[in-house]
């Protein structure tokens, strides 16, 4: 089975996020999609974020009803709870690093199932500085979502040192779009061409805030969650 694993803060799940995971199915003929909100992001540790609850639950209306998509508690706090009617919660120590998330999730599956971590591109750019960045290569097989701008040296460029193709090696692809595979010395990219779409989590957050209609971003279930719970106001 191929099995892809979507991490991210999720602060809320948009259609951006959907859009690459319906994509990277239909690439890699993955029979399911884990969408896995980090406890505590090791990258987004200075900004404020909603409680745990509140993210996969969202993730969880959004992914209802598609069959091959389902909502992750692999980086789950022990115990969470909601500490404020905002759901903001206070940070515990420990960040989630996505190889540990790897790790764990390869205990359960199958010596021939492949693993496919999904990621857009702005997230990949900083891959090298990630905790054991060689090791996730390693591990899994990585499905980036492109975009116009992006050319095959700047995702070449972004790897690892260890595992960097020389500039001479690079440089002729400076002008070649990010699309197709990757296929490195034991890494492997599968490119996804034109998935992003105009929408972050970070504007749908200010868009509650100035009190703006949400349904262009993020289902209809999710802009319902966000209203209720009054999640986003006044920040
Ligand atoms: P924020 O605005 O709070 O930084 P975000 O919209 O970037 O959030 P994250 O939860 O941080 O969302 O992202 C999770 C993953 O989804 C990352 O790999 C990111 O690159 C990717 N991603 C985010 N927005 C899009 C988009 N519009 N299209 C495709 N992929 C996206």
């Amino acid at each position: 089975m191929n099995i892809g694993l979507f991490g991210g803060t999720f602060d809320p799940i948009h259609r951006g996020h959907l859009a690459l995971a319906r994509a990277a199915c239909e690439r890699c003929k993955l029979s399911r999609v884990l969408f896995v909100p980090a406890n505590v992001p090791p990258h987004k540790q200075a900004q404020p974020l909603s409680a745990f609850a509140h993210r996969y639950a969202m993730i969880a209306l959004a992914t209802a009803g598609v069959r091959d998509f389902a909502p992750s508690l692999l980086e789950a706090p022990e115990e969470f709870e909601l500490k404020s009617d905002r759901g903001k919660t206070t940070r515990p120590e420990k960040p989630n690093y996505t190889i540990d998330t790897v790790l764990r999730l390869k205990q359960s599956l199958k010596k021939a199932d492949r693993l496919f971590l999904l990621i857009g591109i702005d997230a990949f750019t900083d891959i090298a500085k990630w905790h054991q960045a060689e090791a996730l290569f390693r591990e899994c097989e990585f499905v980036v979502a492109s975009r116009p701008g992006f050319s095959l040296a700047d995702v070449a460029n972004a790897l690892p040192a260890s595992l960097r193709p020389r500039q001479e090696v690079t440089r002729p692809f400076q002008k070649q779009a990010a699309t197709g595979d990757l296929l490195l010395g034991g890494v492997t990219i599968h490119l996804l061409n034109e998935v992003y779409q105009p929408v972050s989590s970070t504007a749908i957050r200010q868009a509650v805030a100035a009190g703006k209609p949400l349904t262009r971003f993020v289902e209809p279930s999710v802009a319902d969650y966000i209203k209720k719970t009054g999640l986003y106001k006044g920040r």
